[in-house]
């Protein structure tokens, strides 16, 4: 199929094209992100394939299904970003990659937790300087920490279980309990619950209207003095001002964070020759207790492979007009 590539950068050209041999597929690889103002490069092509922050709105799949669009092909396992109803509105197939790599994620999580606990930006920086001090930079034990996990899907379950190996306190929260964290020991408790058990609390559900700032005022109020907040999922899980008004009068101690819920104008850039005009991501910049990665816990060698394995055999597949297990309904968004 002729596809259009849109958000790409080097690496996802080089996984796609080296890929690409036994399927045979066209690219038009474009830098560009997805939306309004981009939507007219997908002309002449049979699909989209496209990642977390292009812009699938009802308004740009229109554009897309007036210009012969069929596929809507997402790098990434979140739909968020995809009207999913308008898409088959205008007989539109959505496939995604539901698993590239959960481990990358999952242990991403963990390397931010470690180092946020341990201080490692700050220790490595004074390192650098001369300054061999401790002072500020004590840490403590996971050991026996209770930490609780929301949402405990495929990326949750891989971080309870290296929690577990920690020797943490586990809670949880899902609709859906997992067989596996019963099995570990996981406590399933109400969110309000985990909230107030939890010293760390850690994001791994689905960006939805329901999760859709998960974590407010209200439920910060709830939480444990000083308390670690890690989201590795989707930024709006997160709404950002009550978590900067959480770490100005120290209820949250510490803050990781891998995605932002305005990230689409910053994320997979190279601003540093810029002025950031987010006030509200630069304030998040200045706590020294807050570290921020842009997007990149999925970003191993093993996911990429994957992802361009999966995506390659979906396009394949709704090419052939073959079921493929990974298109995304609205069933599956309801479910
Ligand atoms: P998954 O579908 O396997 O698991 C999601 C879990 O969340 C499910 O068990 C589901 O029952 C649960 N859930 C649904 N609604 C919930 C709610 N209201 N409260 C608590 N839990 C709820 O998905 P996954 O593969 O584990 O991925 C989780 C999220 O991670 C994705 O939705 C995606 O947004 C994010 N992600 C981020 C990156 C990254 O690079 N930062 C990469 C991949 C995925």
């Amino acid at each position: 199929m002729k596809v259009a590539v849109f958000s790409t950068k080097p690496y996802d050209q080089r996984y796609f094209s080296n890929t690409n041999d036994g399927f045979g597929h066209e690219f038009t690889f474009f830098e560009e992100k997805l939306d309004m103002n981009t939507v007219r490069l997908a002309n002449g092509h049979g699909g989209v394939c496209v990642f977390v922050n292009d812009v699938l709105d009802r308004d740009v799949l229109k554009q897309l299904a007036d210009q012969g669009i069929k596929l809507v092909a997402l790098r990434c396992a979140g739909f968020n970003n995809v009207d999913i109803e308008a898409a088959e509105e205008f007989g539109m197939h959505v496939v995604r990659v539901p698993a590239y790599s959960p481990h990358a994620v999952a242990e991403h999580t963990i390397t931010l937790i470690l180092a946020l606990n341990r201080r490692i930006n700050k220790s490595h920086a004074r390192i650098r300087e001369g300054n061999f001090a401790l002072d500020g930079l004590m840490g403590f034990d996971l050991n026996d920490h209770p930490v609780g996990i929301v949402g405990t899907g495929k990326i949750g379950e891989i971080v309870a279980r290296i929690l577990h190996g920690f020797g943490c306190k586990l809670y949880a929260f899902d609709p859906k309990p997992s067989p596996v964290c019963e099995e570990l020991g996981v406590e399933y408790v109400s969110l309000d619950e985990l909230f107030q058990k939890s010293y760390i609390v850690t994001l791994h559900c689905p960006l939805m209207p329901q999760t859709h700032h998960i974590i407010d005022a209200e439920a910060i109020s709830k939480m444990q003095e000083c308390v670690m907040l890690i989201n590795t999922s989707r930024g709006a899980l997160i709404d950002t001002k009550a978590v900067i008004d959480g770490l100005k009068s120290r209820k949250i101690g510490y803050l990781g964070i891998d995605v932002y819920e305005e990230e689409g104008d910053l994320f997979f850039k190279d601003l540093s020759d810029e002025i950031i005009q987010d006030d509200q991501f630069a304030r998040l910049l200045m706590f020294p207790n807050v570290m921020v990665t842009a997007h990149q816990a999925f970003f191993t060698h093993q996911a990429v492979q994957a992802i361009a394995d999966t995506t390659l055999q979906n396009i394949s597949e709704i090419e052939k007009g073959e079921r493929c297990e990974n298109e995304v309904t609205s069933e599956l968004v309801k479910s």
